[in-house]
């Protein structure tokens, strides 16, 4: 019986397994951390090489560590792999992997049930985390999974006629794979934003958002973090599906991002209604496409803990911070007002600390 077992470690799971350990849980011991990649670097390890450290929003330091002054000419999944890896040996939080946790359930006891609730859910017994690789049975579990492992695919109609290549963000290798192709790029966010730049350079390129882009000039200071904070909150906490980081942050007004307005490459067409065998076709006209790239974002990857029945009607996990409203036995570190590299860290913080205060209760 481990006190927590985290899961994924990314920089929540490592922020978390860093102060679980400071606070004197032994990993093997008192607590595992368990994670689903070949080796370190959460998301960042998996990002496309030409998403360099400069062209991140941002890549906030882990407790304990911070990751200096790297190349910003490196390409983060190898400069963040390389610092995640370091810290988990300089912690010595021995991250168990590659190890995939299909499911989260209560433990059978042979008396029964302990504490059954409204949805026929044992929420006193310890939990058992299970993967192909083995089983860990826990007081509490702190899911820090992100959500790269969930890419969204929005339904549209023609989807699967459609005969030339589609893929998602989380596919994107370079843009110059997709040299001389004409390239629909779908969505709104800052992922859409860079691949258009760079496709520019050797594609041509149509632009496709449900809502006409925001970019948004004011300072991305402290008011404006706690106004993003402030909307994401509203939703988690009432168990509404999480909004994405940019559809609270907005896209940032940069020097590089007004060029690519004035040269019209960040000009929206609208949002398509259909996609034929040839392209996708807008109120105004079709459009011819080789490349359908969908930067249609992620959803929080939480399949595992399907059997707790945490989801409200909304369609999300009613939280309060890192709490779960429903089973106080799982923290949710990097959900909601934790999606973001800033938050990720300080909620896997909070996890542990609310970890160890269950520890000690
Ligand atoms: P992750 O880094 O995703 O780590 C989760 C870990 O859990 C992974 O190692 C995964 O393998 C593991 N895992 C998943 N499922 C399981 C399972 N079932 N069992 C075991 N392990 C599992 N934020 C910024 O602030 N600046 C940016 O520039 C920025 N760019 C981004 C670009 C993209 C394309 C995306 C998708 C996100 C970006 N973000 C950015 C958001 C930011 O990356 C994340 O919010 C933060 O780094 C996520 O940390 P995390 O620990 O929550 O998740």
């Amino acid at each position: 019986m481990y006190d927590v077992v985290v899961i994924g470690a990314g920089q929540a799971g490592l922020s978390a397994a860093y102060h679980l350990r400071r606070s004197g849980l032994e990993p093997g011991e008192h607590m595992v951390v368990l994670d689903s990649s070949d080796g370190p670097g959460g998301a960042w390890r998996e990002r496309w090489d030409s998403l360099t450290l400069g062209a991140a929003h941002g890549i906030h330091d882990l407790p304990g560590l911070p990751i200096g002054a790297p190349d910003p000419t490196e390409p983060a999944s190898v400069a963040v792999s390389r610092y995640y890896g370091t810290y988990e040996e300089t912690f010595g939080l021995d991250v168990v992997r590659p190890v995939r946790v299909r499911d989260v359930r209560p433990l059978e006891g042979p008396d029964g049930p302990v504490d059954v609730d409204d949805r026929g859910v044992d929420r006193g017994s310890p939990l058992v985390v299970s993967s192909d690789a083995g089983s860990w049975t826990t007081r509490t579990v702190v899911s820090a999974t992100g959500t790269w492992t969930r890419p969204y695919w929005p339904a549209y109609p023609g989807r699967e006629t459609f005969l030339g290549r589609q893929l998602h963000t989380h596919d994107f290798v370079s843009a110059e794979e997709l040299r001389g192709q004409h390239v629909v790029v779908v969505g709104g966010g800052a992922s859409a934003v860079q691949f258009l730049l760079q496709l520019a350079k050797v594609t041509t390129t149509t632009w496709a958002t449900r809502r006409p882009p925001v970019f948004d000039d004011r300072a991305f200071d402290q008011e404006w973090g706690r106004d993003v904070e402030r909307r994401v909150v509203e939703r988690t906490s009432a168990g509404l599906t999480t909004l994405s980081v940019v559809g609270a942050t907005g896209l940032p007004l940069t020097p590089v991002y007004q060029q690519g307005i004035d040269d019209g490459v960040l000009v929206s067409r609208g949002m398509f209604t259909e996609i034929t065998p040839t392209g996708v076709v807008f109120p105004d006209g079709e459009v011819r496409a080789d490349v359908i790239l969908w930067a249609t974002g992620f959803r929080p990857a939480v399949d595992h803990l399907a059997q707790l029945r945490l989801r409200e009607p909304g369609g999300g996990i009613a939280t309060d911070g890192v709490h779960v409203d429903r089973d106080p036995r799982v923290l949710l570190a990097g959900y909601g007002s934790g999606a973001s590299t800033i938050g990720a860290t300080r909620a896997g913080r909070a996890a542990a600390l609310a970890a160890v205060a269950r520890r000690a209760a």
